[in-house]
């Protein structure tokens, strides 16, 4: 891990505010994910973090990659166009899913020539496809329990299970083929109930589709979700593994490919802010901290995705309760309304916040003329 005097010699000579990504602690992360999980290929979730330099760490480390736009097919096409092996034509979909349920005319026309792997959840989508991109491969997204998720996405995508089949045939009718079936539980799901609903849920599925005469399917995507050891109360990976583990081979036989497209888990704890305290304040009686990073910027996680992060300074001293607020005018702007830190520290002092790889550089503004933190790459 990237150790606190490195953190501070790293702030001194660049500045702040920093984002500092550690590439071992990626590959790390996949090594555990591949460790737990030996049947299933890793799809990462680059909208966690598109950083270029992380896809081609995870790519050197055998990841495949799940994108949801066309930028985001670009920055990994980019990279591994020049890599792969052309012996096999779709040699590019074992390394590239795009699971937006959801794409624009002009999207699938420009994935068209790539013959993708796309996902769908409705029959505007078939028609679609059909016409735009009519060489894609298809993966159903179903509707899955997304209970106690941190950041639910049921609401949004999914068919419901007991339209699956009918969505399957209505695409083998149009001439396309359903390879198999995707589902998200929630992202950070610390109730693992949900992946054995889902699994089982996908698993009737496949079984009413064969019984209806449609045997085309070979493949499932167990999506993200895979809780970051944010705090100690989240089980840890290898609890949730071998459930997955468990579900996966007693429903599914040997052929069925297994993917999953983690994001969060995989980068969440690869990377560290740091920033610094450029104002200090009393406010009805509360202390705080003005820094030069906020919810505009790497701290966009306490919006967008329900997270809380915690702020450790570099020195000890007496606590107390305060306040921290991001560099912008906006009120919204605020990092944490209750965080332990050292009474005494000043201006110009250092703060630093673990853990925040994940959903947090990637929705980067620059709101009130503030740029996004720098990015520094280490053990790359
Ligand atoms: C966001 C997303 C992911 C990644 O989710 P995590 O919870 O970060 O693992 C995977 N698949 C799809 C379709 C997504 O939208």
């Amino acid at each position: 891990m990237v150790t606190r005097s490195a953190l501070k010699k790293l702030a001194k000579e660049l500045g702040t505010p920093l984002f500092v990504v550690d590439h071992d602690a990626l590959r790390r992360n996949y090594a555990t994910f591949k460790k737990h999980l030996p049947r299933v290929q890793a799809y990462y979730a680059v909208k966690a973090n598109s950083d270029p330099a992380i896809v081609k760490t995870l790519y050197e480390a055998g990841a495949s990659f799940d994108v949801a736009s066309m930028p985001e097919f670009k920055v990994v096409h980019e990279y591994i166009k020049g890599m792969e092996p052309k012996q096999r034509q779709d040699w590019i979909w074992d390394k590239i899913i795009y699971a937006n349920p959801i794409k624009a005319n002009e999207t699938l026309r420009e994935l068209d020539p790539y013959k993708p792997l796309v996902t769908y959840d409705n029959y505007e989508e078939i028609r679609k496809i059909k016409k735009y991109a009519p060489h894609a491969g298809l993966a159903l997204r179903l509707r899955v329990p997304n209970t106690g998720a941190m950041a639910e996405l049921s609401s949004k995508f999914g068919a419901a299970p007991g339209e699956a089949v009918d969505l399957i045939l209505a695409a083998e009718k149009a001439g396309l083929v359903v390879e198999g079936l995707s589902f998200h539980v929630g992202s950070q799901t610390t109730n693992f109930e949900n992946y054995v609903q889902a699994i089982n849920l996908a698993a009737n599925v496949f079984r009413e589709a064969k019984g209806r005469g449609y045997t085309k399917m070979n493949l499932l995507d167990i999506g993200g979700g895979f809780p970051a050891p944010y705090d100690p109360t989240v089980k840890p990976f290898r609890v949730l593994a071998k459930i997955i583990n468990r579900e996966i081979h007693r429903l599914f036989p040997k052929n069925i490919q297994i993917l999953a497209e983690p994001g969060r888990f995989l980068v969440a704890t690869a990377a560290v802010a740091v920033s610094k305290i450029i104002g200090k304040a009393v406010r009805d009686g509360k202390l705080c901290y003005y820094i030069d990073d906020g919810v505009y910027h790497t701290f966009s996680g306490v919006i967008f995705d329900h997270c809380h992060y915690h702020l450790k300074a570099f020195s000890k001293g007496p606590t107390q309760i305060c306040s921290v607020f991001g560099p912008t005018c906006d009120a919204l702007d605020v990092v944490s309304m209750a965080e332990e830190l050292p009474a005494d520290l000043e201006l110009g002092d250092l703060l630093y916040s673990e853990n925040i790889g994940a959903y947090s550089h990637a929705s980067s503004t620059y709101f009130n003329g503030f740029p996004p933190a720098r990015v520094v790459h280490i053990n790359q």
